[in-house]
């Protein structure tokens, strides 16, 4: 591989106490599902079985949800917003305590380096919790109303991508406006939210306040059917979200949704090249693709089109594959067999169709998941790569001429999450902006996040918002 070679340097593992079985976290305690199902999560970088953690069939289900709803209507629902927020900034300290805890156990169940769950996901997630903790008593000042009140028991259901950060997008806003919650991770990826529930034992948090129920699609479904709750969050597939929205529809639920994207990356030719190449690279590649809002199609402008592609290739044959725990990688393993097949898939229709591919040369791993990454170039607007979502490190190469053709072309998709607009001009940047039919467009940048700036879709990306003043529109009742 040109470039450095680095010593390895891993993170160690013996900061976790991963224990051999997990039960459902109900009414502050850990108990085991009433049927004692269980399922393995493994970790998808060697195929070792992590833990066991419990299967929450439709009682358990209920059982959380009865938990949820008596903390409600005893203890949360009527705790002043001053009450709520010591136990949000107490959650976001010991977050921020257990982080180093937090990052290496997130990069084992799921297989993202050590980097990006030490520097991105946890001190996010701590940054989620103090935000919304500053909200919790200014409820009345957020544009909502003189007294805004809580809706009640939220239902949150999230993927397996950024499983804790997911966690606290759903988790923090809910609980500043005074509601409980029942939250389902997804099933590959479950143990940094069981490890979220012994800090809400830490925190002291009144039992029932936050409940976590493991499982796979059936519990997912098993709790955005249930009666007793008012309030539905779900982030994940389009494909889930369809039958979620079926599954409200006619019920007095609330249901906020945030599903999938293909994200144009626009690359304009008076853009700092060597920069754009950096956000192209951190848009698709961040995250080993698995990202919502992930730039996985890059437009760019047929002037600097060789010039953007030779140095992109240059800078992928630097990255590095493998252990997600080596402080050097930057990309770390596909979170399960299933995606990697759906990532084969579609790399495989990709060619058949008649886009040209080109892989990083690196040596992969023999055991666990892994896939190099990836561009597709010659790629048309009808092609398969060009209009699904493949939530891997595979990037598709689309060609414009002048910025009216860039935006028909970024439009020209089923999704609307985000986009990425690469020029000089400041001009340019706000007349994109407001043509691309995309809830959030980084300038010069790409896959930045931050509490305080709301994040959601357009078409069939979603509806609602999360994050920021408007994330809390949502578990308000005004
Ligand atoms: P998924 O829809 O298969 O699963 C998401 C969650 O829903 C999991 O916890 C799963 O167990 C649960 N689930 C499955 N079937 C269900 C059902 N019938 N009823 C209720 N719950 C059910 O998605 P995934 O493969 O875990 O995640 C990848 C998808 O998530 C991608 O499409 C990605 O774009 C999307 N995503 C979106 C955002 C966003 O903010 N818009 C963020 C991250 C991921």
């Amino acid at each position: 591989m040109p470039g450095f070679d680095y010593a390895p340097a891993p993170e160690s593992r013996s900061i976790v106490d991963i224990k051999p079985s997990y039960g459902l976290f109900v009414s502050g305690e850990f108990v085991d599902p009433v049927d004692g199902t269980a399922f393995k999560t493994i970790s998808p970088a060697t195929e070792e079985v992590l833990a066991e953690v419990a299967t929450a069939g439709p009682s358990d289900v209920d059982r959380a949800v009865q938990a949820a709803r008596s903390a409600y209507a005893s203890v949360w629902g009527t705790m002043s917003g001053r009450d709520r927020a010591k136990y949000l900034y107490r959650i976001a300290r010991i977050v921020q305590e257990r982080a180093r805890e937090l990052a290496v156990l997130e990069s084992l169940d799921n297989g993202k380096p050590i980097r990006e769950s030490r520097d991105v996901d946890v001190p996010l997630v701590a940054a989620h919790f103090f935000y919304y903790a500053g909200w919790a008593d200014k409820l009345a000042h957020a544009g909502f109303g003189p007294a805004p009140q809580p809706i009640g028991v939220a239902g949150q259901v999230i993927p397996w991508n950024f499983p804790l950060l997911m966690l606290a997008w759903k988790i923090a806003p809910a609980l500043a406006c005074g509601n409980t919650v029942v939250l389902k991770p997804a099933e590959t990826t479950p143990l940094t939210a069981l490890v979220f529930a012994e800090i809400c034992q830490q925190a002291d948090l009144p039992p029932g306040v936050v409940n976590i129920v493991t499982g796979a699609g059936e519990t997912g479904a098993a709790l955005v059917n249930h009666p007793a709750i008012d309030k539905v969050a779900f982030t994940g597939s389009t494909e889930v979200g369809r039958l979620i929205a079926k599954a409200v529809a006619g019920t007095r639920k609330r249901v906020t949704l945030e599903l999938g994207g293909k994200a144009a990356n626009i690359v304009f030719e008076d853009a700092p090249i060597d920069q754009a190449v950096e956000g192209i690279v951190n848009g698709i590649f961040f995250n080993q693709g698995h990202v919502c809002c992930a730039g996985s199609r890059l437009l760019v402008q047929e002037s600097v089109a060789d010039q953007v592609l030779e140095s992109l290739k240059r800078r992928m044959t630097q990255l590095r594959v493998g252990d997600p725990l080596d402080k050097n990688t930057d990309i770390g393993a596909i979170n399960s067999a299933e995606q990697l097949d759906r990532i084969r898939r579609l790399s495989e229709i990709g060619s058949s169709e008649g886009a040209e591919r080109w892989s990083a040369p690196c040596e992969l791993p023999d055991r666990g998941f892994w896939f190099a990454p990836t561009i597709f170039t010659g790629v048309t607007q009808a092609h398969r790569i060009a209009r699904e979502e493949i939530f891997g490190p595979v990037l598709s190469v689309l060609t414009f001429r002048t910025p009216a053709e860039a935006v028909e072309k970024a439009n020209n998709t089923p999704y609307g999450l985000s986009a990425g607009v690469w020029t000089e001009k400041g001009s340019r940047i706000l007349a994109m902006a407001d043509r691309l039919r995309a809830g959030v467009v980084w300038a010069n940048t790409f896959n930045k996040f931050d509490p305080s700036s709301p994040f959601g879709g357009y078409k069939e990306s979603g509806y609602g918002r999360e994050g920021g003043r408007h994330g809390l529109e949502a578990y308000l009742a005004y």
